[in-house]
């Protein structure tokens, strides 16, 4: 068994020795990217499972083990690894944990000392944490990422997000069901087979990739039949994790829309782009700024080669680059505000809506102070200035009942789709505003799942706005 070392803080390390016999767990936040990722560790002889455990007995163990004032996120990761540990699926003397460390100021940077504090407490510090991050933030022997481990996980996100873009745009109009989840496998392994010839991890290749990438999601067999697209914003991990956001993206489909999540590519540049504004305003070394400089342009130019190969079928709809979102921030915050999500929640919601996906479901931890500023508190200032945009703003918590925030996500798509007959019915003749669905649903439900606050920023049509007025003395009533 292998031997535990620790370094001079007391820190416990992550040995070469371990990295012959333990397994790592990780946490999955996006199922495509990470599924890739976790492949791309083992290319590299790591051990590794990913936790797709998704039941009520997780959020428990964070409870339990995590301060109930921690936001959501590090509390449902936290309690993911420690309930897995505590199943007796693994071998509890040769098992390591890994989670990303961002760097930023949020508690993102700190959720490892919160995990190797909740070991402590469940009796399992001799479990050692491996941190993954890019800012030199802890070091460990047994777990190096070398130059092609990086280009490999960068690689992954990049396709990942082509991946998931395009699959979206295709899942709830394909003829064939499950056409779109073949093709999504079918490119996974097709990479992940050309990373192990250190293949498609060039320019030149990747181009070549997505074209291919996106002429096959342009053949698979669709029917384009008009549906609610809903934007998916907020907070990282409840935004893209199915475990954090209660299968948001499933409900969605069941619904009948179309779920438009932005990428994962945008927040990289964002937190690289966070260094060079530290730069700005804070000053910094020449050579660090240069080198971060040529970090972004790099990222970038994959990203414009990206939205390029998607532009070429207008069937699809392209993301705009990260210049874009970035300038239309501009009249709405600082870019110092950059905890979190930063300004980039903001700008991801104005992206949607100049592309005309309006109906937005902004998506809200508790406990994460930055992103209720730049996620929630912008929504008022996004409304003044479009009108016509439908952001619901959603809690995600140890106590939130799921039906609850279905029943809010329903009340924001009756809104969109008492609109879209509305378009429909002003193109054809004096038909009916509302459809009979949105107003039933309306009676019945608005009362109970909606706060007036919440209302006012819904812009609800006339005859829901009764209701919020007598849902309003409800509340007070009770
Ligand atoms: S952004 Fe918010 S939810 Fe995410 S780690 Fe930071 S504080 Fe927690």
């Amino acid at each position: 068994m292998a031997k535990l070392i620790y370094d001079k803080n007391g820190r416990l390390l992550f040995t070469k020795e371990m990295k012959e016999e333990y397994t790592i767990l990780m946490p999955q936040m996006l199922p495509v990217h990470f599924g890739m990722m976790k492949r791309c560790l083992e290319m590299e002889g790591y051990k590794v499972d990913m936790l797709t455990t998704n039941h009520r007995a997780i959020v428990n163990t964070g409870l339990k083990y995590v301060h109930n004032d921690t936001c959501y996120p590090a509390l449902l990761v936290i309690g993911q690894l420690i309930e897995a540990i505590q199943s007796g699926r693994y071998d509890v003397d040769k098992t390591a944990l890994i989670i990303t460390q961002t760097g930023g100021g949020c508690r993102a940077s700190n959720y490892i000392h919160l995990l190797r504090k909740a070991l402590k407490k469940a009796g399992l510090e001799k479990i050692p944490v491996i941190s993954i991050n890019l800012s030199g933030l802890e070091k460990n022997p047994g777990f190096k990422l070398n130059l092609k481990l990086i280009m490999r996980l960068v690689y992954s996100m990049v396709y990942g997000d082509i991946i998931v873009l395009l699959a979206n745009q295709c899942r709830p109009y394909e003829i064939e069901k499950g056409a779109t989840d073949k093709m999504v496998e079918f490119w996974e392994n097709e990479l992940l087979s050309q990373f192990e010839k250190s293949e498609g991890l060039g320019p030149a290749s990747f181009r070549e990739n997505l074209a291919r990438i996106a002429e096959d999601f342009a053949n698979i067999p669709v029917v384009r039949v008009p549906k609610v697209r809903v934007g998916v914003v907020g907070e990282i991990y409840i935004k893209y994790s199915p475990f954090g956001n209660n299968n948001l993206e499933d409900f969605l489909l069941s619904e009948d829309c179309e779920p438009v999540v932005p990428g994962l590519i945008d927040f990289i540049l964002f937190k690289i782009d966070n260094r060079l504004v530290d730069a700005d305003l804070y000053g910094s070394n020449i050579f660090k700024r240069a080198v971060v400089g040529l970090l972004k342009k790099y990222i970038s130019a994959r990203q414009h080669e990206l939205i390029a190969a998607v532009r070429k079928y207008p069937q699809f709809r392209a993301p705009e680059p990260f210049e874009v979102i970035k300038a239309n921030v501009k009249d709405y915050l600082g870019y110092g505000n950059k905890m979190g999500e930063g300004w980039l929640l903001t700008g991801e919601m104005l992206e949607l809506i100049n592309d005309g996906i309006v109906d937005i479901v902004c998506t809200q931890p508790f406990g994460c102070l930055p992103n209720h500023i730049v996620g929630k508190g912008m929504i008022r200032a996004i409304k003044n200035r479009h009108p016509e945009s439908n952001i619901v703003a959603i809690d995600y918590d140890p106590g939130a009942t799921k039906i609850n925030q279905e029943n809010r996500i329903k009340l924001m798509l009756s809104n969109a789709r008492a609109r879209m007959e509305k378009e429909r019915s002003s193109e054809h003749a004096d038909a009916p505003v509302l459809t009979a669905d949105a107003e039933t649903y309306s009676d019945k439900e608005y009362s109970r799942s909606v706060g007036a606050e919440d209302a006012d920023i819904l812009d609800l049509p006339d005859t829901q706005a009764i209701n919020k007025k007598s849902s309003s003395t409800n509340t007070v009533q009770q």
